[in-house]
This record gives structure tokens, sequence and C-alpha cells, in this order.
């Protein structure tokens, strides 16, 4: 699990991230919603360790965050506009982050060729990133986060760029992913829609602070105040 107790984050004076409690519990996917600049990536980027924590506590399955360096997390992250690296092929964005684990180039390449068949990618890793459709890039960030076969996988935004259509297929293959994989999930997204369709439970954030946390439709049938209501478009 992944517990939060009175966790806040301030930029010089600023406080940004306003006292959050929640516990993300092991094999859930939970969405993580609220207006631009809410605070959804300072949350996702402290629980990753790439970004301090003012005051609060995180547990990572019952350890105190502060005492693990964010390659000891186990976790993996998608990021907002995929951060390919333009220059290497796909088979190399996807290993990239393999070289730390201490695993032979043959493991790397094994591991590579089965998330590439899992997400359809098997014919395109020689190319360069920019040879690939959004979509397809896309799924190599997805690949590159598989292929640690980190227990806990954290998204910024993964499906921003696409087309509806898209999104609404890539919707449910990532859905379909974290049910194989079993995997921790934390799923940043601007998008209702996207949270309502696709989470266990969602934690609506406004300024810094949660306003709900609950299953979907916990909070589009009982709001707990009108931020929510309006955001999640329940009937009045
Ligand atoms: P978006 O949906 O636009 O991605 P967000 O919910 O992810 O927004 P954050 O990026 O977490 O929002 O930012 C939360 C607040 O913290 C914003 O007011 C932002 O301006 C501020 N902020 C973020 N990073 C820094 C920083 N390095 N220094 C100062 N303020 C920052
Ligand atoms: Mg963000």
């Amino acid at each position: 699990s992944i517990q939060l107790q009175n966790i806040k984050k301030a930029y010089d004076e600023t406080e940004v991230i306003r006292g959050i409690d929640v516990t993300i519990e092991a094999g859930e996917f939970f969405a993580l919603v609220g207006p631009s600049g809410c605070g959804k990536s300072t949350m996702l980027r402290m629980i990753a360790g790439l970004e301090s924590i003012t005051s609060g506590t995180l547990r990572i399955d019952g350890v105190a965050a502060n005492e693990l360096k964010p390659s000891e997390r186990q976790l993996s992250m998608v990021f907002q506009n995929y951060a390919l690296y333009p220059h290497m092929t796909v088979e190399k964005n996807i290993t990239f982050g393999l070289h730390t684990k201490g695993l032979t180039k043959l493991e790397q390449r094994e591991r590579c060729l089965e998330a590439a068949e899992t997400l359809g990618l098997t014919d395109y890793l020689k190319r360069k990133p920019r040879e690939l459709s959004g979509g397809q890039r896309q799924r190599v960030a997805l690949a590159r986060a598989i292929v640690t076969e980190s227990p806990i996988c954290l998204m910024d935004e993964p499906l921003s760029n696409l087309d509806a259509k898209l999104r609404a297929k890539m919707r449910s293959e990532i859905r379909q992913l974290q049910r194989k994989l079993k995997l921790t999930m934390i799923y940043v997204t601007h998008d209702q829609v996207e949270a309502m369709t696709m989470a266990d439970r969602m934690m609506l954030l406004n300024d810094g602070q949660v306003q709900q946390v609950g299953q979907p439709l916990d909070l589009y049938n009982k709001p707990a105040n009108t931020f929510v209501a309006s955001f999640i478009g329940s009937p009045p």
C-alpha cells in the first residue's frame, strides 16, 4: 500500500499541497483528478521521490519513504509528454531504465520483446520515436514502465495528447494491463470521464486539498460539496 499522512508541500512560502491523507491499496487503480495547478503532478512526484516532501509521512508497503531512494521504491512512472529519447530506437527506449537492474543484455531483450508483444510494438522496435504515431509513442512509454516489472505504476496524464478515439482505446488497454499485471496504479488526469470509467477509487483535489475520495459513483451520486458536484457533473 501507499500511505500518505498529512502530506504537505511548500515551494518557498507557498503551500501547494495542504495536508493530504489517503491510503492506496495494493492492486488498486486509483485516479487522482482535479483542475490544472491543483497539485496532481506534485503529489505524484513526491510519491516517486522526485520531489521532497515538506512535512507529513509517506509509507510504501509500510516503510517510511524518506528511507527509500527513488530507485528503491519499486515503481515506474509514465510522464505526460512520454519523455522518449529521440535519438534512440524504440527498443533502446524501452530497455533504457533496465541498466540499473543488473540484468544481462539477453534478459533485457527478453523483457523488451515481452512488453512489445503485450503492447503491439513488435514491428516497431528498430524505429525512432519520430517515425511513430502518437498512440505508438504512448505505447512505448507504457512498455518502458512495464518492463521494469515494478508493482507500482504512476501515470501523469498519459493520454492527454491523443485524439478522442485513441484515448478511449488506450483507456481500456491501460486498464487491462493494470489488471493483468496486478499493478498498484496512481493515474493522474484532469478528465473526470477518464477517472470515472477507469478507477476503482478516485480522489478529487482542489488547491492542494482533498475534496473527496471514494468510488467514482459515490462522488457522482453523493458529492461532498458543490466543487465536487460541478467538477464531476453530478445531476443537481
Ligand atoms: P496540471 O493539470 O496543469 O498539470 P497539476 O495539478 O499537476 O496541474 P502541479 O504541477 O502539481 O499541478 O502544480 C501545483 C502548484 O504548484 C501550481 O500552482 C504550480 O504553479 C506550483 N509549482 C509546481 N512546481 C513548482 C516549482 N518547482 N516551484 C514553484 N511552484 C511550483
Ligand atoms: Mg500536472
